[in-house]
């Protein structure tokens, strides 16, 4: 993994949040954004305070202080490198893995989806198990992904995905769309590696990052070979143009208004791959649309990777219980019966969260090369969870609010105005919580439950993991029928025409 000029960001170490941001300023990456090419993405006003989230990340994982939590020895380079990378060998090493995901996750409130412990799971679920990605043949191929992961761990790397095709017309496989070079695809073979052209959705954090993996995780069909790869591409490379929706920091008009959008925001972009060469050390699936299914879901990638997003979402539903008691107690209703009962309600949403994941992690069992997987019944389980439960969660805490999101000053900048702040600090106060402190908290919850920030999150809940139907086609998949099977035949083999049926133990089991 060393044709690329890296202009000096990745030097075998840890880095610290400076570092990391040096690494993106100028390096040549095309962001494009309200019509221009974004000059720096470190300090344009739509993208500077989240490349500043990302970097105190980096700053938390590198700090000695926290060696023990966030940090483990590379089996390679001997140098502590980030948990994120580490493969787990026993349960106590996903206990481990979750601590530092957790800190990482608080690091946002759980509002970073993509953030560098993302991908870098599901690439710890690729060298895990690297016998899938050579299952018809390529040993090389796999080798080169293993390589690619220890490179991007002993550099800690940020690398984000696009794994999807572009929205234009679902009803036809990647190799029938209209021109062909739509989709994300092989054009071209070369001795030294590969042409890609065509387009593929949607690159979240990807403005930020140092490599965006291009793969499709959707099925794919007999004819739609130049689509069946995955590649690993530096994000500076000549032909990747990213394609940013609306900035929500950049819409808003100040911190104090919009505190989550403007500091959490972690982009979504159409990625265009213009004539981009990948050399061949960087390819880890190639023409082969057996395994570009396989490489998700027949090793343990996709559930370790899902894993990582629901230490995320636990984070996340523990602070909006924290912004639900809050507002409950400002108004002076906690102590009422029906409000402690909605209050419950997201509590027991997520408590049960929370077990499902200490769950996966305490029946994780190993894989063939001893690696240690989360259950995926129950990972599946909390997926399908996710997506269903979360507009009920932010519906309950609407209810718990009434017109107090609403009943807010225009901006920040009414404090200003000395009539206005008089009214302000009359009217909208609370006993326990005078005006400034409550239009602090009162834009911070709006921000989670109602602004364009937060409906993005109820789309981002809703299809980071594949659209519902998809997500409960793989609880489908893995859920344990067989024993739901042997209770039915029990059941039916208890009786007959004449009545109850006293069969020995060993005559039920037969029957199953
Ligand atoms: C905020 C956000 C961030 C994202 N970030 C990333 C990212 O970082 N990287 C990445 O690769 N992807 C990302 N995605 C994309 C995400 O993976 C896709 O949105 C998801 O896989 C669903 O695909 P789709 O959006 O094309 O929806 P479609 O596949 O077009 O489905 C939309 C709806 O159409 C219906 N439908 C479609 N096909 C069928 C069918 N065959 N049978 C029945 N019903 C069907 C269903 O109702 C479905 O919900 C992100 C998405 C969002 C919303």
């Amino acid at each position: 993994m060393t044709s690329f000029n890296n202009d000096g960001r990745f030097t075998g170490k840890m880095r610290t949040g400076a570092e990391f941001l040096a690494g993106i300023k100028n390096d040549g990456r095309q962001v494009y954004y309200n019509g221009e090419l974004v000059d720096d993405v470190t300090t344009h006003p739509a993208f500077a305070e989240g490349a500043k989230t990302i970097a105190r990340m980096f700053d938390i994982a590198s700090d000695p202080a926290n060696a023990d939590l966030m940090t483990y020895k590379s089996p390679t380079s001997g140098n502590p490198v980030s948990r994120i990378w580490q493969i787990p060998y026993s349960v106590e090493d996903l206990k481990a893995r979750r601590g530092a995901l957790e800190r990482l996750s608080e690091e946002s409130f759980g509002y970073f989806g993509r953030s560098p412990e993302h991908v870098a799971t599901f690439f710890v679920g690729f060298a895990s198990e690297p016998e899938v990605l050579a299952k018809n043949g390529r040993q090389d191929l796999a080798d080169n992904c293993v390589a690619h992961y220890e490179f991007l761990r002993d550099n800690d790397a940020y690398i984000t995905y696009t794994i999807v095709p572009p929205q234009i017309d679902r009803s036809k496989p990647a190799h029938q769309q209209e021109p062909s070079d739509l989709y994300a695809g092989v054009v071209e073979e070369r001795e030294d590696g590969i042409v890609i052209r065509g387009a593929q959705m949607l690159g979240t954090g990807t403005v930020y990052s140092d490599f965006v993996q291009l793969s499709t995780i959707t099925p794919m069909r007999p004819g739609d070979e130049n689509y069946a790869i995955s590649v690993s591409i530096p994000v500076w490379s000549k032909g990747v143009k990213i394609f940013s929706r609306r900035s929500y920091a950049d819409g808003a008009n100040s911190m104090f208004d919009y505190p989550m959008a403007s500091r959490f925001d972690e982009t979504d972009s159409l990625l265009v791959y213009d004539d981009v060469f990948v050399p061949w050390e960087n390819v880890f699936v190639y023409k082969d649309t057996d395994v570009a299914r396989a490489q998700w879901f027949e090793g343990p990638a996709h559930v370790m990777g899902n894993n990582q997003a629901q230490t995320r979402f636990v984070t996340k539903l523990r602070f909006m219980v924290g912004l639900a008691q809050k507002i409950a107690e400002m108004n002076g209703v906690d102590k009422l019966p029906p409000v402690q009962g909605l209050i419950a309600d997201l509590a027991l949403h997520a408590a049960t969260y929370e077990g499902l994941l200490d769950a996966q992690i305490a029946k994780a069992a190993p894989n063939r090369n001893g690696v240690y997987i989360p259950d995926k019944q129950i990972t599946y389980a909390a997926m399908t969870q996710q997506s269903r439960m979360y507009p009920q969660f932010l519906d309950i805490i609407r209810e718990l609010a009434g017109g107090g999101f609403i009943q807010l000053p225009s901006s920040v900048q009414d404090f200003d105005n000395p009539d206005m702040n008089n009214v302000i600090q009359k009217y909208i106060q609370s006993p326990n919580m005078p005006a400034d402190e409550r239009v602090k908290f009162m834009k911070l919850a709006w921000d989670c439950i109602g602004s364009e920030f937060a409906s993005r999150h109820t789309s981002y809940e809703k299809f980071y993991a594949g659209a519902p139907f998809i997500v409960k086609s793989h609880l489908y998949r893995e859920y344990n029928f067989g024993k739901s099977k042997e209770l039915v035949a029990n059941a039916l083999a208890g009786y007959d025409k004449k009545g109850r049926i006293d069969l020995p133990t060993s005559a039920i089991e037969k029957a199953s």
